[in-house]
């Protein structure tokens, strides 16, 4: 599967908001979204009025870039999501039962690329098992604990000092002492962060 190795700040001005995704950098006077709010490319103000499938496509892309979700993830995401009752509230709920939006929401991670890496490379570990897979769902009760290497154990520390005033959400819980959170329950679409009108990606996805 492909991966955008492209500059990220270029993705963050094409939705034209900050989608926070190089950490700590995303809060401060560098961030290129503050600096320059045009879309990237030669006259971005020149273009034409947007259409409703435009508007659409970039909720679309918006909600993708945001998770750090692949195309073929989210169809997947989007087929299960159709059966819920409410299918926009579904397909959040299901982006942020991800593993590693849940290591981001914890704080072991600047951002959710960082959290998606510490997963790959086997810091990370779900219900006492070293876990992979990045894009994993959690179901209530799961358990995620930072591994017990001493190396990694302090590097997640340290992250988490800085990343202490970032509010969790209720549906986790988190113990910052021994780097352990868990699943209380179900996230709710009123909890998650993502700056998108869910309503427009379903009726993109509908056509
Ligand atoms: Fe986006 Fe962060 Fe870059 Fe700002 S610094 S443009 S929020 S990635």
């Amino acid at each position: 599967m492909g991966r955008y190795v492209g500059p990220k700040c270029r993705l963050c001005r094409r939705e034209g908001m900050k989608l926070f995704l190089k950490g700590t950098r995303c809060d401060g006077p560098k961030c290129a979204v503050t600096r320059r709010a045009a879309p990237p490319g030669e006259h971005p103000w020149k273009r034409g009025k947007i259409s409703e499938y435009g508007i659409q496509l970039r909720e679309k892309q918006k909600f993708k870039r945001f998770y750090g979700i692949w195309e073929k993830q989210f169809r997947l995401s989007y087929t299960d999501s159709v059966k819920a009752k409410n299918t926009g509230e579904k397909l959040v709920e299901l982006a942020e039962r991800r593993l590693d939006n849940v290591v981001y929401l914890m704080g072991f991670a600047h951002s959710r690329g960082h959290a998606r890496q510490l997963v790959v490379h086997g810091h990370i570990w779900l219900n006492g098992r070293k876990s992979r897979a990045p894009a994993q769902l959690l179901r209530k009760g799961d358990v995620i604990t930072a591994s017990p290497r001493e190396k990694v154990r302090t590097s997640i520390k340290t992250v988490t000092e800085s990343t202490k005033g970032r509010p969790v959400p209720s549906w986790l819980s988190f113990d910052e002492k021994e780097l352990t959170g868990s699943i209380i329950e179900l996230p709710r679409r009123d909890e998650a962060s993502v700056p998108v009108r869910e309503q427009l990606i379903v009726e993109f996805c509908s056509k």
